[in-house]
């Protein structure tokens, strides 16, 4: 490749989402009750949606939220809502069963097209778009196994086309991958847009939203009631949900030893020019590839790339991501040279060992997290399923999955880290050695 023009340094380093969100009124300093039915712990979608059913269902519901109101990943990600887990179909089937592998799959085609239904029927502006999305495959093997894919989402109802090599140009503007798995669900939405009305469904509904109060504790009385210890105070509640995803802090140990926290970072460049626009993205989908250090991205509602990925294992800045992304941006859309970047940002993500979200029960306290890349559409699912669930309705099918812990000394600082990222950029180099001998790549 030839040489890359620099990167200018004049962005803002902030979500772009944050740019362009109406502003959220202040909940700090309110009172707080000492004595309610639910308790939901994390201000992101998972919480709200938790907190807006539960009060739907006619619970006395406060949300704590240690920062601001969608501080964490809900109001900083890469605006994919998407089925599916990071695993398809075939190998849930190998690693669950055919019934679980199903009901697990059919529950995130469900979770989309709530979302869907929700912005729909409350007429909220949220910049969906659902032209559904395109996997790029990074190694030849990948592309080889997208027919496979393709008749397994077959089997649960999902319709998708493996796209050959040289047919690519009619799906994005790049020849840098074998090949694509093109599937009609899902596609992009803004995610701070759509938080800011979950934000506002929520209150409505009559949950009590709390910003600046980390809840540091809870204990269980005699009578299986729950103690949450607040600097503000405690308070006395019936049900929990910890709904603290990639920031989930010493409030919950046994659920921190089984969380991998990982940044997660997006540059956004200026606006495009029209023409630009629509040859690199012909059918206006959301797109990713199958690297471990993957890379995802869309053009926004305004022509903007919106390019993110996982550039690092390491605690870094948004400077350090914003060129590593830059670098990568141009590698698969070399058309870019020469636009600026606007934005550069990063949060959260959090991983399981199993690459899968888990809802579950530990000592009484429901906890719904570790989406693993999917939490767009499966935090507003289980949110609301945790609710149900506390209410007295049935458990999603998530909640049969065992919850698996960290097999390392762990208390929250992820240290093992740095070597996991060189494992898996060792895996992804080897699969680019193949990659060599595609064509025009
Ligand atoms: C850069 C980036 C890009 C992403 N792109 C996509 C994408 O395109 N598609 C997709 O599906 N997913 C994506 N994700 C993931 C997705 O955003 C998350 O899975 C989802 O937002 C999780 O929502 P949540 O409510 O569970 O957690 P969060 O939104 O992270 O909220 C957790 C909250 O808990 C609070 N908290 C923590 N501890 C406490 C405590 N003790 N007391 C009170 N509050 C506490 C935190 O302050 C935080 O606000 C991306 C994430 C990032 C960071």
């Amino acid at each position: 490749m030839p040489s890359l023009p620099p990167l200018n340094r004049d962005y803002e380093r902030r979500a772009y989402w944050h740019a362009t969100m109406p502003q959220l009124a202040d909940r700090s300093g309110r009172d707080l009750p000492d004595s309610v039915d639910a308790i939901v712990i994390g201000g992101g979608y998972t919480g709200i949606a938790a907190a807006r059913k539960l009060a739907l269902q006619g619970a006395r519901t406060v949300l704590l939220e240690a920062n601001t109101l969608g501080f964490g990943a809900s109001t900083r990600n890469g605006g994919i809502a998407h089925p599916g887990f990071k695993w398809g179909p075939e190998t849930l089937v190998k690693r669950h069963g055919r019934e679980l592998a199903h009901a697990l799959y059919a529950e995130t085609v469900q979770a989309t097209d709530l979302l869907a239904g929700i912005v729909r029927d409350q007429g909220i502006d949220a910049e969906l778009r659902f032209n559904g999305y395109l996997e790029l495959a990074w190694a030849r093997k990948h592309a080889e196994d997208f027919p496979a894919e393709v008749a397994a989402l077959a089997e649960v109802g999902t319709t998708a086309r493996a796209i050959p090599h040289d047919q690519l140009a009619a799906e994005i503007g790049t020849s840098a991958y074998h090949g694509g798995l093109a599937v009609d669900v899902g596609g992009v939405v803004h995610p701070a847009k759509w938080f800011v009305a979950l934000v506002g469904l929520a209150e409505r509904a009559g949950a009590e939203l709390h910003e600046g109060v980390r809840a540091t504790s809870i204990r269980r009385q005699a009578d299986g009631r729950f103690v949450v210890e607040t600097k503000r105070g405690a308070i006395l509640t019936r049900d929990i949900l910890v709904a603290t995803n990639g920031y989930t802090d010493g409030v919950a140990p046994t659920l921190r030893r089984r969380i991998i926290p990982i940044g997660s970072y997006i540059i956004a460049t200026e606006p495009l020019p029209e023409d630009l626009a629509r040859e690199l993205s012909p059918t206006g989908r959301a797109y990713f590839d199958t690297k471990n250090f993957l890379s995802y991205w869309h053009v926004s509602k305004d022509r903007r790339m919106l390019f993110g990925g996982r550039v690092s294992f390491m605690p870094t800045t948004v400077d350090r991501t914003a060129k590593l992304l830059y670098k990568r941006m141009l590698e698969v859309h070399p058309q870019l040279a020469g636009y600026k970047v606007e934005y550069s940002w990063g949060g959260k993500v959090a991983l399981t060992m199993d690459r899968m979200p888990h809802i579950g029960r530990a000592g009484g306290v429901m906890y719904a997290m570790g989406y693993s890349g999917t939490g767009l559409v499966m935090s507003n699912w289980l949110g609301t399923r945790a609710a149900e669930w506390m209410g007295g309705g049935e458990a999603p099918a998530l909640a049969k999955l065992r919850f698996p812990i960290v097999p390392a000394p762990y208390e929250g600082r992820p240290w093992f880290l740095p070597f996991a990222g060189e494992f898996f950029r060792f895996r992804d180099r080897m699969a680019a050695r193949e990659k060599v001998a595609a064509p025009d790549s």
